[in-house]
């Protein structure tokens, strides 16, 4: 996944023409800036390499995502659908606008069920958010009917998976907004940053004056400029857009070498008895940014992985179900609403009611599942290696 392993000149070259000039905020300064304008160009990439109208840059994701939820209207009174495994930035997004965050099942695409989705629907379900964790997808012509039926809005949390693709559209761009993170792990890096991507334009509008305090960004001088609404301050720097426009000339270089990287690890792992990989809606759209992989049972998962670390060869693969910060099991402060200015009674309610909802379907799936992370750097040999040693790993503790 991480653009971070192919950062050299062309990253250095992008940041000192930034360094160049010392102009380091993205609006304004149209003189001394000398025609550098690398926010307005890292945007208007996006839009080419992504395949949608517009696109506007946040400092987060995190910040993409509360964005897009603002210029889509979510706020107090909604509910938001999500599901059980996602990063924590899913319900923070949610929380921020005052929303409801509504934790639903995830199927074997270890994204939303939609038939959960469908079950969590009430009269004040006004956003569906369908995360498109580890690499690949949601079934998206299933989530999009739930939303046309139920008129309810589509936004893709497509952060993980930059580059993949469902039916030949790029993730991020099916439904009426989607965004990326640029953090520091993610396929394209601009060390911190995201983006809002959505073909409509009011939406467009609305995200460009909201990450700038609500500034209309119509005139001549900034600080002139009328302000229709509040905003907030989500703005990303012209050196972290400088990174992100080196990287981004770099997504289809780290794409081909994540699909063959993917291919011939999972050639390997193809061979443990019992073994499932995720479902993917769109194979040909998986953008192989990790190979996830099931075995049957939990208890032979918890061997399996006992018996790689004892062969050296966990490092780079993710249990999230007990190890990590992205499932429900380990997000107690979330479970006991423990925030550090008050939440809605709303809000409260409902994060206190995730203590006793069930998620038995997730739990089964997430129990018995392992992500490898590929990473860009890996050579044939090692990728043989560490094939042979984690098959071998893995069938001795089965
Ligand atoms: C990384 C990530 C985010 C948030 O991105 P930041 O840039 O770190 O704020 C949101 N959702 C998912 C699924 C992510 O992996």
């Amino acid at each position: 996944m991480p653009g971070f392993e192919f950062f050299g000149d062309e990253e250095r070259k992008e940041v000192n023409e930034v360094l160049e000039t010392g102009i380091l905020m993205r609006y304004g300064f149209d003189g001394p800036r000398k025609g550098i304008w690398k926010s307005k160009e890292l945007e208007t990439a996006v839009t080419q390499v992504f395949g949608c109208n517009h696109a506007q840059l946040t400092s987060s994701g995190t910040a993409a995502l509360t964005t897009a939820m603002a210029a889509l209207g979510v706020g107090v009174g909604d509910e938001v659908i999500m599901p059980a495994f996602t990063f924590v930035a899913s319900f923070e997004a949610i929380l921020s606008v005052g929303a409801v965050p509504v934790l639903v099942d995830i199927d074997e695409t270890l994204t939303l069920d939609p038939a959960a989705v469908k079950a969590a629907i009430t009269p004040k379900t006004k956003c569906v958010m369908p995360v498109h964790m580890c690499g690949s997808m949601a079934d998206m012509d299933a989530l999009q009917q739930i939303c046309t039926d139920h008129n309810l809005i589509l936004l893709e949390d497509a952060c993980q998976s930059i580059g993949g693709t469902y039916k030949g559209k790029k993730l991020g761009t099916i439904g009426a907004a989607g965004t990326f993170s640029f953090d520091f792990v993610k396929t394209i890096t601009c060390g911190e940053g995201g983006v809002v991507m959505t073909n409509d334009k009011d939406v467009y509008t609305k995200c460009d004056a909201y990450t700038d305090h609500g500034h209309d960004h119509l005139g001549v001088d900034r600080g002139a400029d009328l302000h229709p609404f509040i905003g907030y301050n989500f703005r990303i720097s012209e050196l972290h857009a400088a990174v992100g426009l080196a990287q981004i000339k770099k997504l289809d270089t780290f794409l081909a070498i994540q699909r063959k990287n993917n291919k011939l690890l999972r050639s390997y792992l193809e061979q443990v008895p019992g073994i499932q990989f995720r479902s993917v809606p769109d194979e040909a759209g998986d953008s192989c940014s990790f190979l996830s992989w099931m075995l049957p049972t939990e208890a032979g998962t918890k061997a399996a992985i006992e018996s790689l670390k004892e062969a050296g060869v966990f490092a780079g693969n993710f249990y999230w179900y007990a190890n990590n910060w992205h499932y429900i099991t380990k997000w107690d402060h979330l479970k006991n609403a423990i925030t550090l200015n008050r939440l809605n009674d709303a809000q409260a309610n409902a994060l206190l009611g995730l203590q006793t909802q069930s998620f038995a379907k997730s739990d089964a799936i997430m129990s018995r599942t392992v992500s490898t992370a590929i990473s860009l750097l890996w050579t044939e040999e090692q990728i043989k290696e560490k094939g042979e040693k984690m098959l071998a790993a893995i069938t001795k503790a089965l």
